[in-house]
């Protein structure tokens, strides 16, 4: 049986191994997906492991970036964002290191959402990995520019000087941000612990800016609640961008995209459930 696995530390509750299965059964493939709790001090050496036998691995929480160092040959987007989830072994032995976040990101928006980003005025709100692995599709979008701004300003900064060759995008500290934009990616994780970033509600202009918050939850998450009380136009979370991301990696491993709008459908009903 081909083999698969997310590497990450914890993993107990990752989604990837139900989401790959549906797409198993979906397009036909005959695969194994698991989970692997790699040590926190030995990335390399398990994932050296696995790949003498298996083909394939979603990287996740906290080895996104030694993924990047192990891998021999890296996509363009997974150089740009400076971060791996996807490595493919190839067929000389070799690891590839792709990064499909930001297109899944990019799918969710446009395809399952119907979203054209072309000229709308984007915040994107953290300057993490999950920013910076957006950042690149976003601007292939044509946006009229991306506004970066983060908790700590100073990565904002760097991460928006990174990405100028490739459109307007520029940085800012919360405080100065007042004007209404058309889209706001919530991409700081402040919603695991049920914060909020410092944004004022005059960001959202009511019925038209739309509210993208990459974290999902079984309710919806602080920033989807702050985003509808403020009369946003849509509240949208991040299940999509995960189910995307994982069509994305099963694209590069297996040569066909799933339909992820079932599967999609199934994780919704699951997470309502638990
Ligand atoms: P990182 O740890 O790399 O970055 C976290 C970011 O959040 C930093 O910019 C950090 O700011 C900011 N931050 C953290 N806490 C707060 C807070 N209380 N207030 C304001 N800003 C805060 O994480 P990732 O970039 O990997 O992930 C970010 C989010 O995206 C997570 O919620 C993750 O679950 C989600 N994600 C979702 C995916 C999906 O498929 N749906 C895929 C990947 C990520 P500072 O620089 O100041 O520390």
């Amino acid at each position: 049986m081909d083999r698969y696995v997310v590497f990450g530390n914890p993993i107990g509750h990752s989604k990837s191994p139900l989401i790959h299965s549906l797409f198993a059964e979906q397009t036909g493939q005959q695969l194994s997906y698991t989970t692997l709790l790699a040590p926190l001090d030995d990335f390399a050496g398990c994932a050296q492991g696995f790949f003498q036998q298996g083909l394939g691995a979603n990287v996740t929480v906290p080895f996104k970036e030694a993924a990047y160092q192990l891998a021999g040959h890296l996509t363009e987007r997974a150089q740009r964002a400076g971060a791996v989830n996807t490595l493919v072994r190839q067929g000389d032995g070799s690891l590839l290191g792709d990064n499909t976040d930001g297109a899944g990101l990019i799918a969710d928006l446009t395809l399952n959402a119907g979203i054209s980003l072309k000229g709308l005025r984007i915040l994107l709100l953290g300057a993490g990995g999950a920013a910076r692995g957006a950042l690149e599709p976003l601007l292939a979008e044509q946006p009229s520019h991306v506004i970066i701004a983060n908790r700590t300003a100073a990565r904002a900064e760097l991460l928006a000087a990174r990405f100028s060759d490739l459109g307007p995008v520029f940085a800012s500290r919360f405080d100065e941000l007042t004007e209404p934009v058309d889209l706001i990616i919530n991409a700081t994780s402040a919603s695991l612990g049920g914060e909020l970033p410092p944004i004022a509600p005059s960001l959202i202009k009511p019925g038209r800016t739309i509210c993208y918050d990459m974290m999902y939850a079984k309710e919806p998450t602080a920033f989807c609640r702050w985003a509808m009380e403020h009369g946003a136009a849509k509240a949208l979370d991040g299940l999509g961008m995960l189910a995307e991301q994982a069509a994305e990696a099963f694209l590069l491993w297996r040569g066909v995209r799933p339909d992820t709008a079932p599967v999609l459908a199934e994780l919704r009903r699951l997470l309502a459930v638990v």
